[in-house]
């Protein structure tokens, strides 16, 4: 479970979230839309325990055990982190290497640890690391450079290394931005399949209100840095949608 207990960021004089409160139970698969700049990647940031720091207040914790408090990281941040799992927009995978090698980064704390631990992985790590791709549908690709993989490919192969890392919460931040409709619709499965077979908590940051429907039986609305709805994605109205997205609410409802 995520607790969010009045969380505001500001950059300089800019409010970039304002007394946000929430709670996400675990097993839940929730949608978070909003136009651009509404504050969903902030938000994600805050919830993996990525920001902190000046300009933060309010309270996050995991499971119930506090992660950050006005902008302090817990002395246990650390520890929680590794329950959290974070797929971003642009894959953030090491090209050069290895697809199954991506995968394995996710048994390490950190990309920088990975120095000297270099091929000290073990037989175990690299089968958990191989079912984590099959997990995904791309146990072809393990020997592959991670450059070689198309866009979909790239993001299941994120998902993948944030199974590996024992991640029970996932949050993606936009996943599917820069997919075709197929790979963006085989990436929502799988991240939908996590939660329903295998009990993953999703949060996902979605454009198209399309997929957060028929994806997220919850969806939480930004506007401007503040929770402008909280409850049901079937329940969004169009009239509200529109309002939400301003000019850019007919490509994207
Ligand atoms: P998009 O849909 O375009 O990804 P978003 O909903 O993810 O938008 P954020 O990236 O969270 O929005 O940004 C929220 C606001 O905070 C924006 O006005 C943005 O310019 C501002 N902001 C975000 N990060 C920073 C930063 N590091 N420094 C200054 N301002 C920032
Ligand atoms: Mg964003």
């Amino acid at each position: 479970a995520i607790t969010i207990d009045g969380l505001s960021k500001r950059f300089g004089r800019m409010r970039a979230l304002t007394d946000i409160s929430l709670e996400i139970q675990s097993g839940e698969m929730v949608a978070l839309i909003g136009a651009s700049g509404s504050g969903k990647s902030t938000l994600i940031r805050h919830m993996a325990g990525l920001e902190c720091g000046g300009g933060t207040s309010g309270s996050i914790a995991i499971h119930g055990e506090e992660m950050q408090k006005d902008g302090k990281l817990s002395r246990n941040a650390r520890v929680l982190r590794r329950e959290i799992g974070v797929v971003f927009q642009q894959f953030n995978l090491v090209t050069r290497l290895p697809v199954l090698t991506n995968v394995l980064i996710g048994f390490l704390g950190q990309i920088s640890q990975l120095r000297g631990t270099f091929g000290l992985f073990s037989a175990e790590e690299k089968q958990a690391a191989m079912r984590a791709l099959a997990r995904v549908g791309i146990a072809d690709t393990a020997r592959q450079r991670a450059s070689t993989l198309s866009g979909g490919q790239k993001q299941r192969a994120a998902i993948a290394r944030a199974l590996v890392q024992g991640a029970r919460l996932m949050l993606a931040d936009e996943p599917i931005a820069s997919l075709d409709p197929a790979s963006s619709k085989r990436v929502l499965e799988i991240l939908s399949g996590l939660n329903k077979e295998d009990g993953l908590t999703v949060v996902v940051a979605l454009h198209q209100v399309e997929y957060a429907r028929r994806y997220c039986p919850r969806a939480i609305a930004l506007k401007d840095g503040q929770i402008v709805y909280d409850g049901p994605s079937s329940a969004l109205d169009n009239t509200f949608l529109k309002e939400l997205y301003g000019e850019a609410s007919e490509e994207l409802i």
